[in-house]
C-alpha cells in the first residue's frame, strides 16, 4: 500500500485538474470549431428545419457555456492549490466537505454556497 503523505495527494490533485482543464479546453475547441463551420450546419429553408438547427445552436450555446464556468472553476480550483487555499469555500471560507472535493475536485464552493449561487 502505498502512503498517503500530503505532498503525493497534492501532486494527484494537480495532476486530475490538469488533466480536467485540458480536457475542458479540448472540448470547447471542438465545439468552438462545429459552431464556427460554415459547412457543419446548413440552414434550411423550411421553418421546421430552422427551428431545430436553432434548438441544435441553443443547446451548443449552452454546454459552450456550461464547459467555460466548469474551466473558470478548474482554474480557481488549480490557483488555490498553488495558494494552500484548496478545500476553503470561496465564499464563508468553511472547509469543503471530503465527499464534495471526491467527486468534484474542482469544486471551489461548499454545497452550502454552490447552492445558494
Ligand atoms: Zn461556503
Amino acid at each position: 500500500m502505498p502512503t498517503a503523505d500530503d505532498s503525493a495527494a497534492n501532486t494527484d490533485l494537480e495532476a486530475v485538474l490538469a488533466t480536467k482543464g485540458d480536457e475542458l479546453t479540448r472540448e470547447l475547441q471542438t465545439l468552438t470549431a462545429r459552431t464556427d463551420d460554415p459547412g457543419g450546419i446548413s440552414f434550411g429553408k423550411r421553418v421546421g428545419d430552422g427551428t431545430s438547427v436553432a434548438v441544435e445552436r441553443l443547446s451548443q450555446v449552452a454546454a459552450h457555456e456550461r464547459l467555460q464556468v466548469m474551466l473558470a472553476d478548474v482554474r480557481r480550483a488549480q490557483a488555490k492549490l498553488a495558494q494552500g487555499s484548496y478545500g476553503e469555500c470561496d465564499e464563508c471560507g468553511a472547509r469543503i466537505h471530503p465527499d464534495r472535493l471526491d467527486a468534484l475536485p474542482w469544486a471551489t464552493h461548499c454545497i452550502t454556497c454552490a447552492s445558494s449561487r
